[in-house]
């Protein structure tokens, strides 16, 4: 079909259709509550203020003496009494007076008068008298009440992912509940006469599914249900009602294969028939063809066939839009500027996500190709570790210049 071989210039730019599509996505509105145990993992619903001060009392930073600032002498040495033991959890109940000190625990309460703390490797203890010089601090080694965080502090808005640092943060509060989004429902299934599920024979002329793979693992690192609608042939009935199966079950559907020009475009139509759709050739290499719309309520996204595609579209355009879907506030993706020490071939036109190699090359990193970035060449995403990410105006590039590189770790 020659006349739907668009050119260069009737691509859309991946940054306009990230827009597009980012503007199409209203997030979810189900929250529910949890505990925090459960919570890991899931997009916070709703801001979350500090109901103590942390730390709740003032505390000593260190294994020393406590002593008040007025006897710190100004020149030579000076003798205090110790007038007893501050632990972390059991505080000295009385108070310090004039040249008295207390012996005191890391994270255990100041005792009434004092204010300073000597490190104990700074004392001569002789008895019940401690002596110290005259290189201390008034104030030191003392954590002050609401230093980390002040009561009524917000402390973690909603968008925001609960991973270890917020779930610990959430027990430093004695927060033991939260309000989360619930986690979003997906369906894939994949199109394609020519495919057959692990397990069953090839005959001529048939290869393995793998997108679904892919998609499934893709997906499981987002901590989103799962429902695997399996293969479908291409077939008008058989694609039509697996989008309304998807579509019923799911928040957002994804497929892959049957998207580009001049394959059988069931999807396109069907999806015209059940919803709204957009074909779009995207300037982006690999992944060309996308289509992404609206079946009822669900979102979505038909990712290209050729496997590399697949993910490369998933990673590049479905994944921020996911991530809006289930509430999480945006976050920069990691990119780093390296030199690369192969040279790469690239055509201007197209913004391209070649895979590389990340590794050090004695204390620098460096990046690598993978070789062959062919589409269809799926081992090469399995070998790599990172996306060079070359701009659609870039050409060839020369061994020993810098790349932006995106690790695969930064986007599962
Ligand atoms: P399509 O987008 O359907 O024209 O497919 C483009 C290429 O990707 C063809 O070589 C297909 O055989 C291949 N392909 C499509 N779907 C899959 C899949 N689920 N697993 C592996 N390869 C696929
Ligand atoms: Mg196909």
């Amino acid at each position: 079909m020659k006349n739907m071989n668009q050119s260069q210039s009737s691509l859309m730019s991946l940054k306009q259709a990230l827009e597009k599509i980012l503007a199409d996505i209203t997030p979810i509105d189900m929250v529910e509550t949890l505990t925090i145990i459960d919570a890991f993992g899931r997009v916070l619903a709703e801001p979350i203020t500090s109901p103590l001060n942390v730390p709740p009392y003032q505390n000593s930073a260190m294994d020393g003496y406590a002593v008040r600032s007025a006897d710190l002498p100004d020149s030579g040495d000076i003798s205090l009494k110790l007038i007893g033991t501050s632990w972390a959890g059991t505080p000295f109940a009385g108070e310090v007076g004039e040249k008295q000190c207390v012996r005191i625990m890391t994270g255990a309460k100041m005792p009434e008068g004092a204010n300073t703390v000597i490190m104990q490797e700074q004392v001569q203890v002789n008895d019940q008298q401690i002596s110290i010089g005259d290189c201390h601090q008034a104030g030191q080694h003392v954590r002050h009440i609401g230093e980390d965080i002040k009561e009524g502090d917000v402390v973690l808005q909603p968008g925001k992912s609960l991973n270890a640092a917020e779930l610990g943060l959430l027990a430093s509060l004695g927060i033991a509940k939260v309000k989360v989004y619930r986690p979003l429902k997906a369906a894939f299934f994949s199109t394609g006469d020519e495919l057959r599920a692990v397990g069953e024979t090839l005959e001529e002329g048939q290869i393995y599914d793998s997108n679904r793979y892919t998609i499934f693992g893709m997906l499981k690192g987002q901590g989103v249900e799962i429902h695997d609608l399996g293969v479908i042939r291409d077939k008008r009935e058989d694609v039509e009602a697996a989008f309304k199966r998807a579509a019923e079950l799911a928040d957002i559907v994804f497929t892959s294969g049957g998207v580009s020009v001049g394959d059988a475009d069931f999807v396109k139509q069907t999806l015209e028939k059940l919803g709204t759709v957009n074909l779009w050739k995207i300037a982006m290499k690999p992944g060309k063809p996308l289509a992404f719309g609206r079946i009822d309520k669900a979102y979505f996204f038909g990712l290209p066939g050729n496997p590399v595609s697949a993910m490369a579209t998933f990673y590049q355009v479905a994944l921020p839009a996911l991530h809006k879907l289930m509430g999480k506030t945006p976050q920069p993706a990691l990119r780093l500027k390296l030199r690369c020490l192969d040279t790469l071939k690239k055509r201007p036109g197209r913004i391209d996500f070649q895979r590389g190699i990340l590794d050090y090359e004695g204390d620098e990193l460096v990046v690598r190709g993978v070789g062959a970035q062919g589409s269809h060449i799926l081992s090469s995403m399995s070998r790599a570790n990172c996306f060079i990410i070359l701009s659609a105006e870039q050409g060839m590039v020369e061994a020993g210049s810098e790349v932006e590189v995106q690790p695969f770790s930064s986007l599962m």
